[in-house]
């Protein structure tokens, strides 16, 4: 068999390498450190933890990632096993000792007889004998390899920042204040002219609003993303506070062409708009929302926005220096490029975040590389699994305009029955995606 090239070993290209050789497809696993260091990693291991030393909670039954822990478990993920032979305590989180966990990914992929490691950037689009290919480079992708990509796939197709808004759950917005209306009651393209949800604030309301945005606690841009200019255009929303008390009422949150049906005799003061974040409908972002404050302070700031006061979070807002794709534009349901198939993406790049989503996405990159290379049907998890939500939504569920990287979260997920609630709703995400797994797997 002709070897599969995997480029990068990150979380994502150790977990796709894995996935080949096991089914008995030869790997070349190209990883650029230690001959080119990235910003954030510190070692040559393959693996290497950037940041914290948590895959977060391992709750199987009451949590997504929990979940996506053991549908991994499950599908014999090496980057599960190393973290479970690896870890500390850590209440109910699954956290490792990072360098015996890096050690144990570094030694179980240089000694597997299927699989050659070779320390070198590949600086440009792989040569065209390479007929299978799975780049896994991470959110500091090198720029030569960035621009080959970008060049490939057109210029909106690659970012090198994500600007994120935070994301509620629809079921969370309370709609005895909040209302659903397009600007001018305008239907975008395939809308309805009820496209977006709003919140309005009265005047002393929006005060407070912003001087908590002022006051609230942030976090530093790291010194090498402050040399990246990429996130000019796209200010944080503490930012544009700072830069006066009506700067927000007269940009995102601008309150015109709204009429709020709760008080229609009284015009807003100003307005946040929530846009749809998935094709499912479950998930709205907050328009314009990127910001650097704390996790703890967006929480606790954005519940003063009329109508989300118990607002619960799929995502929290953040800037960061990251390379990502437009996947759901440019990638095919099997993590193909859809100009060039010979191309596959896998990991933090295709617009997944965290750990253990990269090294989801790095084990379905290497099961489907592997059903290829075989002759074998590529068949895809259930859209009810964890695995299948994320395949869903970075390959086609996400809206692709407003495309930024994504937790693996429920809003993800299928709708179950309205009438469960509370726990028992995330245990039946859970006991239907376990049964749907084990079915897709012994298919
Ligand atoms: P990586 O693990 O980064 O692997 C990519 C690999 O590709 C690297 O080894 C790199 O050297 C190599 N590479 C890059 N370009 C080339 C090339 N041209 N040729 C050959 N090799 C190349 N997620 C969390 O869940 N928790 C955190 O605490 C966390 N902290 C983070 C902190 C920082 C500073 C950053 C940047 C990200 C953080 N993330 C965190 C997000 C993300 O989950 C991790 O970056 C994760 O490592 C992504 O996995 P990956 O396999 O896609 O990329």
């Amino acid at each position: 068999l002709r070897p599969v090239h995997v480029i990068g070993g990150g979380l994502a290209g150790s977990e796709a390498a894995w996935q080949l050789a096991s089914r008995g497809v030869p790997v070349v696993l190209h990883e650029m450190r230690p001959v080119r260091k990235t910003e954030a990693h510190d070692t040559d291991k393959l693996a290497e933890l950037v940041c914290s030393n948590s895959f977060r909670s391992d709750d199987a039954e009451y949590n997504a990632v929990g979940l996506l822990h053991e549908e991994m478990r499950r599908c014999g993920s090496l980057i599960l096993r190393c973290a479970d032979a690896h870890k500390v305590p850590a209440g109910g989180a699954l956290a490792m000792d990072r360098d015996g966990f890096a050690d144990a990914v570094t030694e179980a992929i240089s000694t597997h007889p299927l699989i050659t490691i070779q320390r070198e950037e590949v600086a440009g689009l792989p040569p065209e004998e390479w007929d299978s290919v799975i780049v896994a480079t991470g959110p500091l992708t090198s720029p030569a390899l960035a621009e080959a990509v970008r060049a490939q796939t057109g210029e909106e197709s690659l970012a090198f920042f994500d600007a994120i808004a935070p994301i509620v759950y629809l079921e969370s917005v309370d709609l005895s204040k909040a209302w659903f209306q397009s600007r001018y009651d305008k239907p975008g393209p395939g809308g309805t002219g009820k496209d977006y949800i709003n919140c309005a604030f009265e005047k002393d309301e929006y005060r407070a609003f912003i001087a908590a945005l002022i006051e609230g606690e942030k976090l530093d841009f790291k010194e090498w993303e402050k040399n990246t200019p990429y996130f000019e255009g796209c200010l944080p929303i503490e930012v544009m506070a700072e830069r006066g008390v009506d700067t927000l009422r007269y940009g995102p949150m601008k309150p015109v062409g709204l009429t709020n049906p709760h008080r229609p005799e009284r015009r807003p003061y100003a307005v946040v708009q929530l846009r749809q974040d998935n094709a499912l409908g479950t998930l709205y972002n907050l328009v314009g929302f990127q910001t650097k404050l704390r996790h703890a302070e967006q929480a606790r700031i954005f519940r003063m926005i009329p109508g989300l006061e118990n607002a619960e979070f799929a995502r929290l807002g953040g800037m960061h220096r990251n390379t990502f794709l437009n996947s759901p534009r440019i990638l095919d349901g099997a993590l193909r490029l859809k100009s060039l198939p010979r191309m596959r993406f896998a990991g933090q790049v295709t617009g997944c975040e965290g750990y253990v989503e990269s090294a989801a996405v790095g084990l379905l990159a290497g099961r489907f590389a592997a059903a290829e290379r075989l002759g074998h049907e590529i068949s895809a998890p259930p859209v009810t699994t964890a695995l299948g939500a994320i395949l869903g939504h970075i390959t086609g569920g996400a809206e692709a305009e407003t495309y930024q990287p994504m937790n693996v979260n429920f809003g993800l997920f299928p709708p179950v029955d309205d009438k469960i609630r509370g726990r028992d709703r995330k245990l039946a995400y859970t006991r239907r995606a376990m049964a749907d797994l084990d079915g897709w797997l012994k298919g």
